[in-house]
């Protein structure tokens, strides 16, 4: 699509949702195929409720200006829809285009404040300066700011709850900021379910120190970038640059160290910079969904360097921490919310800290978009609909269980070599439903299932889906442990 540069203001005629705020009639149009594009990615509650709020504001200097209604709204979309808007936005106008986000608190501020355009701050160093500047109602915030550290600085440990689930985990982790390389917690492991706080965990630990002002450089990085760097330096001939980086660094956080799982090449590079670094005594924190120990596809010697130092897991929080939780939450984004409200949340929201969060969210922007009030009646239809959308995370163990039941086989051998045939059924069932309900890449699959290849994953599925086409009775079976699966949720 071409880009328009004619850029017409116009106020009244738009309705939705700024009545007077003055906009630019080509974003306008452009956001509307952005919009059309995104409805067909998203789920309809999720395009509701995170993507009907945005109000387009205008293209001004190779960047795109979103208007976004709160702080937490704008981390939430950021956090989970950041590449989903971008590669939208960039089809929609046909190349890519940064997308600045500006947010409002205040309609009628907003309006007096867009003339002239408020300024939009971009501050990419690590330190105070990169919370969202608040000037009268309106904040403007450069998404993604490029820290050298990668570190988020909203990740602290003042706004981390303690409770029994996470508390050894959170004292081995301020030893280790106040300590960085200088305990006997090297590497500190951290590990648990999704959504239970490791990644603000040891976030909190590399800002701690990057704010005590020591010169130490902190890198933070999920193991999927390192991956992708590391791949694209071998490719670039640019592994020499990529080491003398990493052997430079003082304290290294590598977050979710469950996709190095299966990457031999990988971790044998990431082997070597832990072994140099730890023979320096600098500081590594990893984190990881389960415990290394029960990591499949990663290698032993890896696994025996974690056991140097520490490993720690964070529980789901019980009732108490999911109370302060969603107390101190709605404390720091001004949420008006009674303690009953509160409660009810957090005893029916049980596994997971961010559909907590989520719930919050989702309940402040209902009420405020449908004009509720906030009471039993609109959590539970949030509750609802959130966890809904939440639990869309089936493991595959799940479907492991799950069809071993059903076939009345144990879990092993579903996952071991025997190629007999009432085996050999059910496990390529489990292997096309893993590949149609989880976000597993094929290669993971395979690695569930006694560490078949991709190939042998790619046939089964294809298999089952053969006999679903020429076989109703087969078809009817498939399709009812995919709606159990589902409706477990
Ligand atoms: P994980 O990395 O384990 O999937 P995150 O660290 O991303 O989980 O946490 C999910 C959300 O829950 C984040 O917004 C985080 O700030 C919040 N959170 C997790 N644990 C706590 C806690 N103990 N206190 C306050 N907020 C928390
Ligand atoms: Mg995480």
């Amino acid at each position: 699509m071409e880009t328009q540069e004619l850029s017409v203001n116009i106020s009244s005629e738009i309705e939705k949702p700024t009545k007077t705020a003055v906009l630019d009639l080509s974003a306008q149009q452009i956001w509307q195929d952005c919009l059309n594009i995104l409805r067909n990615k998203l789920s309809n509650l999720n395009f509701k409720t995170w993507i009907e709020p945005i109000v387009p504001l205008r293209i001004e200097q190779n960047n795109f200006f979103l208007q976004v209604p709160s702080p937490f709204f704008f981390e939430w979309i950021e956090e989970h829809f950041y590449k989903t808007i971008n590669d939208s936005l960039a089809q929609a106008y046909g190349k890519e285009i940064p997308v600045q986000y500006i947010i409002s608190q205040d309609e009628d501020a907003l309006n007096e404040n867009l003339s002239p355009v408020p300024s939009v701050f971009s501050s990419p160093r690590v330190d105070e300066t990169n919370v969202p500047r608040v000037s009268n109602n309106q904040i403007s915030i450069t998404p993604k700011p490029q820290f050298e550290s990668g570190l988020n600085p909203k990740y602290k440990f003042d706004h981390y709850v303690k409770g029994e689930s996470n508390q050894f985990a959170l004292a081995a982790a301020l030893a280790v900021a106040n300590n960085p390389g200088g305990t006997s917690f090297n590497p500190l492991v951290v590990y648990g379910g999704v959504g239970l706080g490791k990644t603000h965990l040891v976030q909190s630990i590399g800002n701690q120190v990057v704010r005590s002002g020591k010169p130490t450089r902190v890198l933070y990085i999920s193991s999927e970038k390192f991956t992708v760097d590391f791949v694209d330096a071998i490719q670039k001939n640019n592994i020499a640059d990529f080491s003398n980086f990493y052997g430079n660094i003082d304290l290294l956080i590598v977050d979710d160290i469950q996709f190095f799982a299966g990457k031999e090449k990988t971790q044998d590079y990431f082997f070597h910079i832990f072994n140099a670094l730890h023979q320096q005594g600098k500081q590594i924190v990893l984190s990881c969904d389960r415990s290394p120990k029960e990591l499949k596809g990663l290698n032993d010697r890896l696994i025996s360097r974690f056991q140097w130092g520490l490993t720690t897991d964070v529980q789901p929080p019980d009732l108490e921490t999911r109370i302060a939780i969603l107390k101190a939450k709605s404390s720091t984004e001004n949420i008006e919310i009674s303690h009953e409200v509160i409660e009810f949340v957090a005893s029916n929201v049980t596994t997971n800290i961010r559909e907590l969060e989520g719930c919050l969210i989702g309940i402040t922007a209902r009420a405020s978009l449908e004009k509720r009030v906030i009471d039993i009646d609109l959590a539970k239809d949030v509750i609802r609909s959130v966890i809904g959308e939440f639990r869309t995370h089936i493991t595959i163990e799940d479907i492991q269980r799950l069809v071993s039941q059903q076939f009345c086989i144990p879990e092993d051998l579903l996952r071991g070599k025997t190629r007999k045939q009432e085996v050999v059924t059910p496990r390529q069932i489990a292997m096309y439903l893993s590949k149609e309900l989880t976000n597993s890449s094929l290669n993971t699959i395979g690695l569930h299932f006694g560490g078949r290849d991709h190939s042998t994953v790619i046939h089964a599925y294809q298999t089952v889906e053969d006999n679903m086409k020429n076989d109703a009775k087969h078809r009817q079976l498939v399709l009812s442990l995919k709606s159990k699966l589902e409706s477990r949720l």
